[in-house]
Order: structure tokens, then C-alpha cells, then sequence
């Protein structure tokens, strides 16, 4: 963010403008103490556009981008991402685990969130002042927590700690793929770790997984590719993050991930193109996924039926043709069902 000396704009007194990123900011050159041009439209944050830099003071300074993180003292790294094949906007610190106090306290706000163990009454802040006070270092901590302790606080009473108790209880019966969720594996989200709860099946499983486990069996699951293998050999590399999980079973009940159906589309998987006849996209995908089918999101090695309908997308169905994938009709598509 740049702060700028106010000025008013169509009404408005501006005093901050988006710089974007430290990509954005080196492209254009914007340094400290710069004149510059901004924009504003509509109830966007003001950007800027252009230096002027023919007002620029001798010697001015570049902004220096920090190359260690400001809360631990790790190396910080722009990551290259797969999809873009361009290298990240942001930095991000290399700790992994606990060791990094920023990265800490998040990871255990991420972990009672709302969907991962949705723990009532134990919002951000109170994780703050709890991490102050040093009652949490770690997301296990959570069921350590002296009541006693925190009735004595400013703001907390017995009721309120009756409740928070009680919230915590409740949080501690938990599925398999909310848990992985709320681990807060970078680049696994809430479908990944959906995915991944259905390939590991429970927890037992899940806690055996450690770093000489072989990561390339996930690689089958669509939606799971090389980012998401390197970020989970990560994750289960670092010691705390083993310690977590372990720990679980004492305070948690991981409920077992249920059979999958036996459907008839069962290991098979489909793609749409095209508008189908009669019935929905929503309403097809909900038939598949009913007999036990899955629905992928591109046309790939994995895919068994391209479902083409009206004005489908030639791509796609010469990608399927090339990788010998069914190609069918809405109607054979129907005929299956029947
Ligand atoms: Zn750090």
C-alpha cells in the first residue's frame, strides 16, 4: 500500500493506493518519496499508474524486500507455480511445522475455523490472546486449555467457559477429511483434502503416512498433481507436524471414511461437453455421482466417457478421440442409466 499525501479525487480524499506486489512495484519503478498518478474507479482502491519522475528527488531509494521472513528468520521464496509456470507474486516463509510464530498462531486459527473444527467461542482473537498468554503454542493445546485459568480472565465467566468447553467437546468427533483439512496443508484444500480422505480411507492410515511413505500413489486421484505431492512431502517431513497428528488420537475420534457405494458407474469416471437435452449439468452429475461415478474436470488419461451434448467444445472431443476415451451421446449416456 502506498500512502500518499491526501488528495481529493471526483469527491473523495485519498490517502492509500494499491502498489499491487513487489513485481508490480519493480516493473514501474515507484519508489519511496515518489510523485505519482493515480486512479480511482469506482469503489476500487485507488491504483497507481505511472511515476513522474521527473519530480523524483536525487538519490531515492528502492522499497528492499525482506529475504528473510520478519517473524522467524527463515528464508523467504517466491513459489513457481505448475499451472501459470510463473513464479509467485508474494513471498512466503520456508518454515514448515511450528517453528515460525506468525505461521503458529494462524495455523491454529485455521484449525478451529469454520470448516475445519468449527469450534464455537474460540474465534481469531481469542486465539491471540490465548497464544499471548501462552496457553497455545500448538493446535493439540487446544485440548489442554486450564479452564480455571481462563475463568479468571477479563471478560470470562463461568458460563462462558462452561461454553467453551463444551464447544471444544463437541469439535473433537470429527471426519477424516475435515481433520486433513484443518491441518492446513498448503495447497490442500477442502475438496483435496476430500479427495484424499476417500484414497486413505482413516485414520490409522492416515497417521502411518510419514516421509518414506510414496506420495506418487495420491497421484491418481484427479485433482491431485506435483504441487500438491510437493507440498504434502513437506508437510509430513517436519517433525512437529507428525507429533500433531499422533497426538490426535488421544483428545480426537477420527471417524472412518464410509464405504463407497457400489453403483453401477462405479471406478468410472465422466466429462461433459455441451448443452445436454432435458436435464441439467447439475442434475446429470448428480446421477453419476448417485451410482457411485465421478465427474472429472478435464480430458485426461483418467477419464473413461466424454458425455457430448449440443455445440460441445471440438478440443475437448478430439483431446478424448486422441486418448481413446469414450466418446458417447446423451442418449447412450441415458442408456447406460436405464
Ligand atoms: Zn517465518
Amino acid at each position: 500500500m502506498a500512502k500518499i499525501k491526501p488528495v481529493n479525487i471526483g469527491g473523495v480524499v485519498v490517502s492509500n493506493a494499491t502498489l499491487h506486489n513487489e513485481d508490480e512495484i519493480l516493473r514501474k519503478d515507484i519508489r519511496v518519496g515518489d510523485t505519482v498518478k493515480i486512479e480511482r474507479a469506482g469503489d476500487v482502491i485507488p491504483h497507481v499508474i505511472s511515476v513522474d519522475k521527473s519530480k523524483r528527488i536525487n538519490n531515492s531509494n528502492k522499497y528492499k524486500f525482506p529475504e528473510k521472513c520478519p517473524s522467524c528468520g527463515s528464508r523467504v521464496i517466491k513459489e513457481f507455480n505448475n499451472q501459470t509456470k510463473k513464479y509467485d507474486a508474494v513471498k512466503r516463509c520456508t518454515s514448515e511445522g511450528f517453528e515460525c510464530e506468525k505461521m503458529a498462531i494462524e495455523k491454529i486459527k485455521h484449525f478451529i475455523s469454520k470448516d475445519a473444527l468449527n469450534i464455537d467461542g474460540l474465534g481469531k482473537k481469542v486465539i491471540e490472546k490465548f497464544w499471548d498468554l501462552n496457553f497455545i503454542r500448538l493446535p493439540q493445546d487446544i485440548f489442554k486449555l486450564n479452564y480455571n485459568k481462563i475463568e479468571t480472565l477479563d471478560g470470562w465467566g463461568k458460563l462462558s467457559v462452561a461454553n467453551l468447553r463444551y464447544a471444544i467437546d463437541q469439535s473433537k468427533k470429527i471426519s477424516l477429511e475435515k481433520l486433513i483439512f484443518s491441518l492446513g496443508i498448503r495447497h490442500i484444500g477442502q475438496e483435496n483434502a476430500k479427495l484424499l480422505s476417500q484414497s486413505i480411507k482413516n485414520y490409522e492410515n492416515f497417521s502411518k503416512i510419514n516421509s518414506n511413505f510414496n506420495f506418487n500413489t495420491f497421484l491418481t486421484i484427479d485433482g491431485i498433481g506435483e504441487t500438491q505431492i510437493k507440498s504434502l512431502k513437506k508437510f509430513f517431513s517436519n517433525k512437529s507436524n507428525l507429533e500433531l497428528i499422533g497426538e490426535i488420537k488421544k483428545y480426537m475420534i477420527v471417524k472412518n471414511v464410509e464405504k463407497s457405494a457400489s453403483g453401477k458407474f462405479k471406478n468410472k469416471t465422466f466429462m461433459f461437453t455441451g448443452k445436454l437435452e432435458g436435464i441439467s449439468r447439475a442434475e446429470a452429475k448428480s446421477l453419476i455421482e448417485k451410482n457411485s461415478g465421478k465427474i472429472l474436470s478435464s480430458v485426461n488419461g483418467k477419464l473413461n466417457y466424454l458425455i457430448v451434448g449440443d455445440k460441445p467444445t471440438v478440443r475437448k472431443v478430439n483431446q478424448a478421440i486422441e486418448l481413446k476415451v469414450s466418446v458417447i451421446k446423451q442418449q447412450d449416456f441415458q442408456k447406460m442409466l436405464d
